[in-house]
């Protein structure tokens, strides 16, 4: 076994550089134009870089697709993948990142990008000493995914086949590079367009059927069930939320439309559809019982969708075993967690690639406190190539 040790100034320097480089989600080429050109200065040849086409199947304006860098292996090995997202949050427009001791601030009042230039510095660091140092490793892909933080859609748009088929995965998106997160939840969006029948609100109103109050009363119906905020049901925990609530045109007609949007979360695939189906059953019987005074009933077309199902490898799965195992190489003990939000991590996971992930010290992600910790990020630096090194 080789030693870890890394050049913390060229580690750091690959940060500041990534971290003052703007790419919001679906503009991420001036970071994958970085990217590129620190792979090939660290001896990367141009035939293993390439982008997949996901930016054609996400469309919206897509610039680029999940940026794919694919080593052959020195030794006989299973393939394994690192992988980390390359766009930041509107927050971090125009981020200026600045040193004040063993943080990494932003300057002015933006964020400041640490989620998740952590990573790609922290990959890039990986793909520099791996080969430029002779290091043997497996055969290793380096994946650096697009529009993360608008629903995981890089990751989502993956294909295993880009990915040269790895059998191991190590997701890079978080703090303490202690914490190993083996797990995260499952979310559905769902949204309602909930109709009924104008009328002139002061003459005749009981021709009407409220839009507003179907709606008013199909969130308390779920809300008197328990199944609004935290639900805890019979051992069973999630969340659900109604983040938008829009509609109306004026206070003299009875509202005929309003689009209702909201969400289900749980650990639990099962009971994460059965919150999704509360709400729908709520949205529809609620609908059914406000009437006009020919009888006619309002409706309610609700639509939902996976955002992306939850996970959890077992502690003593392999890619689990491994990260112990490096980390305790690189004197950190890991605390095996579950994560309460989405992560690249879920898609690839459902793909079929047991994908851990990991923390390079970014803190505070989508505020204007964000920052990275510096001990941290070297800390996760040292386990990420321990990880892709034997
Ligand atoms: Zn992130």
């Amino acid at each position: 076994m080789q030693p870890i040790r890394i050049d913390e100034k060229r580690a750091l320097a690959h940060l500041m550089d990534l971290l003052a480089i703007e790419g919001l989600s679906g503009s991420e080429t001036k970071v994958a134009a970085a990217v590129k050109k620190k792979a090939r200065a660290a001896g990367a040849r141009p035939g293993w870089i390439k982008f997949d086409d996901a930016a054609k199947r996400i469309g919206d304006g897509y610039q680029v697709g999940n940026l794919i860098v694919t080593l052959p292996g020195t030794i006989k090995a299973p393939r394994r993948l690192l992988m980390g997202h390359m766009d930041t949050v509107p927050l971090c427009r125009g981020a200026v990142p600045v040193r004040r001791g063993n943080r990494i601030v932003s300057q002015g009042n933006t964020g400041l990008g640490a989620d998740n230039r952590t990573a790609v510095a922290c990959m890039v660091t990986v793909l520099e000493n791996v080969l430029t140092r002779g290091l043997d490793h497996p055969p290793l892909t380096f994946c650096f995914t697009v529009g993360e933080e608008v629903g995981l859609r890089g990751a989502l748009a993956l294909r295993k086949k880009d990915l040269s088929n790895p059998k191991l995965g190590f997701n890079i998106d978080g703090g303490d590079p202690r914490d190993l997160w083996i797990g995260a939840l499952g979310a559905d969006r769902w949204e309602v367009d909930v109709r009924g029948v104008s009328a002139h609100a002061g003459v005749h109103p009981d021709h009407g059927v409220s839009a507003a109050l179907i709606a008013a009363r199909a969130i308390e119906d779920a809300a008197a069930r328990g199944y609004f905020g935290k639900i805890r049901m019979k051992g069973k925990t999630g969340t659900a939320n109604v983040g938008v609530i829009r509609g109306g045109e004026a206070t003299n007609q009875v509202t005929d439309r309003v689009y209702v949007k909201g969400e289900s979360r749980s650990h639990d695939v099962r009971f994460k559809a059965r919150i999704t189906d509360v709400w729908r059953a709520a949205f529809e019987r609620q609908a059914k019982r406000v009437k006009n005074n020919k009888g006619v009933q309002g409706r309610a077309v609700f639509r939902s969708e996976t955002d992306y199902d939850p996970f959890q490898i077992d502690r003593r799965a392999p890619v689990v075993l491994e990260a112990v195992a490096a980390a305790k190489q690189v004197g950190l003990k890991l605390r095996l967690r579950s994560a309460e939000g989405g992560l690249d991590a879920n898609h690839v996971n459902a793909k079929g690639i047991p994908t851990v992930t990991m923390g390079a010290g970014q803190h505070g992600p989508h505020t204007v406190d964000e920052y990275v910790n510096v001990r941290e990020y070297l800390d996760g630096c040292r386990l990420a190539l321990r990880v892709a090194t034997v």
